[in-house]
């Protein structure tokens, strides 16, 4: 760089210019498309008539990209700026020839930066094809430097983080437990969700070299979890409910199991290897925190009673007296929802323009949300119905199928026969399994 400015300096010298200023941008080629600010002044300089004459050392260190070199000969023509001169010749950018010339050399800039970076886009492939890690960067968690060899610590940490992601832990709850357990990020930095997520997306864990964005080719180091696992992780943690509604249900039974004593919801608290349904004490729960069942026999259990039920008599009468709900309640229960929505938007408006005051705003919005609850919940009765479609009368075949679906259609076909299920204390504490005595289900009418 300072080898161009001297060989450009004496080629003033040489012309006799006087040189009024020297315009360097350090190591910014002109083809990564980065600003230039040095180049930028130049052209704000010639536009405003401040310049009369260029000498560049060579024209792709001017433009690597012919719109740049079009821009430059429109500020000079438009300036009457025609002498630009580089080391390699004159170009006069008035007339037809040094133009070309001009275009003719950048386009050959243009075309050997692109194969320049075709060369490393072709090497960066058969990187990828030999399962070779990217040279460069930081290393990746679980990994040393080389981007092969495990750090048992940290893959012990990705082992624990994959199986408990899997088992329905959220990711924010995940962060907070690497928090407390003192695990930071490569950067020494505390543990966010969005790179948590993209750790937990990553091929490389389960043993695949990722090439734009996929997993590519079997890496050149060993998994740090199974491929199938590696796989049901990606379909969870891209899964759209997940993304839309954070608190999305996580488990079967969510919000479905209540205590015999104090009648408060239980929560599902994922455990490494047994997860339990809890009563839970404490301001946030209220509940009597005297009721832990756990999940997995239970959630067994009432599939097994909700595919027995759906084949009974008493479901199938059931189910054929709501089937006569009046056609059309459907889009009139839709238009209050929505016209309800249009009043709130409304409602704010008025507030923002002072039309009424917070506490009226506040009143109105109350009841018209008390009202929308209402209907939701109507609709949800009726639309809840479509998730038996084709069902009745097919509890058998809805077994075999039952462990391929996924969670949302689990729950609907378990929330349409089901409406809350009552768990009572352990009466022989220690037992294996379930105790199916200490189970009530209450099934929708
Ligand atoms: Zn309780």
């Amino acid at each position: 760089m300072r080898r161009q400015v001297a060989d450009c300096r004496a080629e003033a010298d040489r012309l006799g210019w006087t040189v009024a200023e020297e315009y360097v941008d350090d190591d910014v080629s002109a083809f990564s498309g980065r600003t230039r600010p040095a180049y930028e002044r130049m052209l704000e300089d010639l536009r405003a008539g401040r310049r009369d004459a260029v000498i560049v050392w060579h024209m792709d260190r001017l433009h690597r990209r012919p719109v740049e070199l079009e821009q430059f000969a429109d500020t000079c023509q438009r300036a009457g700026v025609n002498d630009v001169r580089t080391l390699h010749g004159s170009i006069d950018l008035a007339s037809g020839d040094g133009l070309l010339m001009a275009r003719l050399l950048a386009a050959v800039a243009a075309n050997e930066s692109h194969s320049k970076q075709r060369r490393g886009q072709r090497k960066m492939a058969e990187l990828a094809d030999a399962g070779r890690p990217h040279g460069g960067g930081t290393r990746p968690f679980g990994f040393e430097a080389d981007k092969v060899t495990h750090r048992p610590d940290e893959a012990a940490v990705i082992r624990v983080l994959a199986a408990r992601a899997l088992a329905g832990e959220t990711l924010t709850s995940l962060t907070r437990w690497l928090d407390e357990q003192d695990v930071r990020t490569v950067m020494g930095k505390p543990w966010r969700t969005p790179t948590l997520r993209q750790l937990l997306l990553g091929p490389r864990i389960y043993g695949m070299r990722a090439h734009h964005g996929t997993a590519h080719a079997p890496g050149a180091w060993e998994p740090i979890i199974g491929a199938a696992d590696g796989e049901r992780l990606r379909v969870l943690l891209t899964d759209p409910a997940r993304r839309t509604n954070r608190s999305a249900r996580r488990y079967l039974l969510s919000g479905l199991c209540r205590c015999s004593l104090c009648g408060k919801p239980l929560f599902s608290v994922p455990r490494y290897e047994t997860r339990r349904y809890l009563c839970r004490s404490g301001a946030d729960f209220g509940g009597c925190g005297k009721i832990a069942i756990s999940a997995t026999p239970l959630e067994a259990w009432l599939v097994e009673a909700v595919l027995y039920r759906l084949d009974s008599p008493a479901m199938t009468q059931a189910l054929a007296g709501q089937t006569d709900a009046p056609d059309g309640e459907v889009a009139r229960l839709a238009d209050a929802l929505r016209a309800d929505r249009d009043q709130l938007d409304e409602l704010a408006a008025m507030y923002a323009d002072g039309e009424i005051d917070r506490e009226g705003h506040r009143k109105a919005r109350t009841r018209i949300e008390a009202r929308t609850s209402e209907t939701q919940k109507a609709l949800n009765r009726l639309t809840r119905r479509s998730a038996l479609d084709g069902l009745i009368g097919n509890g058998e075949d809805l077994r075999k199928r039952w462990s391929s679906l996924d969670l949302p259609p689990q729950v609907a076909i378990v929330k349409a026969v089901l409406d809350h299920v009552v768990v009572s204390p352990a009466t022989s504490p220690g037992r294996k399994g379930l105790d199916p005595s200490r189970v009530r289900p209450v099934w929708r009418a």
